[in-house]
């Protein structure tokens, strides 16, 4: 059994909440790690703090041809590629009726494009190596829809039907979607709805630590090859 210790992994969105978390966890287990966001400063700190098997590049997931050297780079510094954590999302709610466009499209270019453009950043190079391992990150929300959050549900019910989609079109590569509850993090830090962000707030008050999506990525992780991880659903004891 290949245990996690052998794997090159590359996580984005680590430059806080569940990445940052997936990042330690991944590197306490002996993992490689290439790491990305567009906070390169985060990154950095992320980095030198963890050690030496963890390397790091600025990257806007929204950019395909950044994608695509992100992975370049991250082979040039480990040699291969095992794993693709396509964790970072954004989450500006708003009502539909707003008619906030702009937000609209930024949780579209950041939570399906960024997460296909990892996938196509990192596909050739499985196909032709026979394995790999693609960890997209939903939610609840990939499964539910709830008012103010049309669109973000919309995103994450996509990634989703493109994580299963993955799965069905490709028997040498594992294909895993993890669906958080409410988790403390920095997510919906850009709603300027003053009665949406006090909503958050209060489903706050009973939400997960990021380490407790961290330990589900890992759990996913460690399996041995013939094992594949369809989903984990992980929610705050007791939600709704
Ligand atoms: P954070 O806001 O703490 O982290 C989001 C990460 O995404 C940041 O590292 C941010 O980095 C990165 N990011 C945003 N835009 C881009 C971009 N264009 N290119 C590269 N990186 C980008 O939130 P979470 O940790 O909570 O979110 C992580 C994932 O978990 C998201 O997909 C979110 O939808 C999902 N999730 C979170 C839940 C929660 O309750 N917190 C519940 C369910 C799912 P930077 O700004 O430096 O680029």
């Amino acid at each position: 059994m290949s245990g996690i210790i052998d794997k090159v992994v590359l996580i984005t969105g680590a430059s806080s909440g569940i990445g940052e978390a997936t990042a330690r966890e991944l590197a306490a287990a002996g993992a490689r790690l290439f790491i990305g966001a567009r906070r390169g400063e985060r990154l950095k700190a992320l980095a030198d703090e963890l050690g030496g098997t963890v390397a790091w590049r600025e990257l806007d997931v929204t950019d395909g041809a950044d994608f695509d050297a992100f992975v370049d780079a991250a082979a040039a510094q480990f040699g291969r590629i095992d794993v693709l954590v396509n964790n970072a999302g954004v989450m500006p709610l708003s009502p539909l009726a707003a008619l906030k466009r702009d937000k609209w499209k930024r949780m579209v270019d950041v939570n399906i494009h960024g997460v296909l453009n990892g996938i196509a950043a990192v596909l050739p190079r499985f196909v032709a190596q026979g394995s790999g391992h693609v960890v997209n990150v939903a939610s609840v929300a990939a499964h539910m829809v709830m008012p103010t959050a049309a669109v973000y549900c919309g995103t994450k019910h996509a990634v989703r039907a493109i994580t299963e989609g993955l799965r069905q079109e490709h028997d040498e590569i594992r294909s895993t979607l993890i669906s958080p509850g409410v988790v403390a993090t920095e997510l919906g830090h850009d709603i300027t709805e003053p009665d949406i962000a006090a909503a958050l707030k209060g489903w706050r008050q009973k939400s997960l630590t990021p380490d407790a999506i961290a330990r589900a990525v890992r759990y996913a992780l460690e399996q041995p090859e013939g094992v594949d991880i369809n989903e984990v659903i992980v929610r705050p004891t007791a939600a709704d």
